[in-house]
């Protein structure tokens, strides 16, 4: 066994029981400290430097931790507000170039996203995928 599978072996022995970086808000973290990175590279912020350091730091807090159900949770939450701001991002655009005829609900029990046209005051609005119906101010 020669000296990187000795290594890898320790660092897979080590993590066992530990949480892993791989979930979105791990993601999420390395992209900004990515971004952060490559803009500091040009702003040389004394600001943007420390911040890095705290990016980085959370996510390999999280990386080591062995608070499985405590990591799982704050991705759940991450997860829940990005997709949050993607919706809300996506709409904004939708409305900003072109598609403001309509207006877009998402189904409270399936999730799918429904479009309906828009100025047809308070509708009921019923998915086609799972049938449930609600109303909703076009
Ligand atoms: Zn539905």
């Amino acid at each position: 066994m020669n000296f990187f599978q000795r290594l890898r072996d320790r660092f897979a022995q080590f993590m066992i029981g530990r949480y892993g970086g791989t979930d979105m808000l791990g993601f999420g973290l390395l992209g900004i400290a990515g971004i952060l990175i490559v803009v500091n590279a040009f702003a040389r912020s004394t600001v943007l430097t420390p911040l890095e350091a705290v990016v980085l730091g959370f996510y390999l807090y999280r990386f080591f931790s062995k608070d499985i159900p405590a990591r799982q949770k704050e991705n759940s939450v991450y997860s829940q507000a990005a997709l949050k701001v993607v919706r809300w991002c996506r709409n904004t655009f939708r409305h900003l170039f072109g598609d403001s005829n309509y207006k877009y609900y998402t189904c409270p029990q399936c999730h799918k996203e429904l479009r309906v046209p828009r100025k047809k005051g308070n509708i009921e609005i019923t998915c086609p995928q799972c049938g449930r119906s609600f109303r909703a101010r076009t």
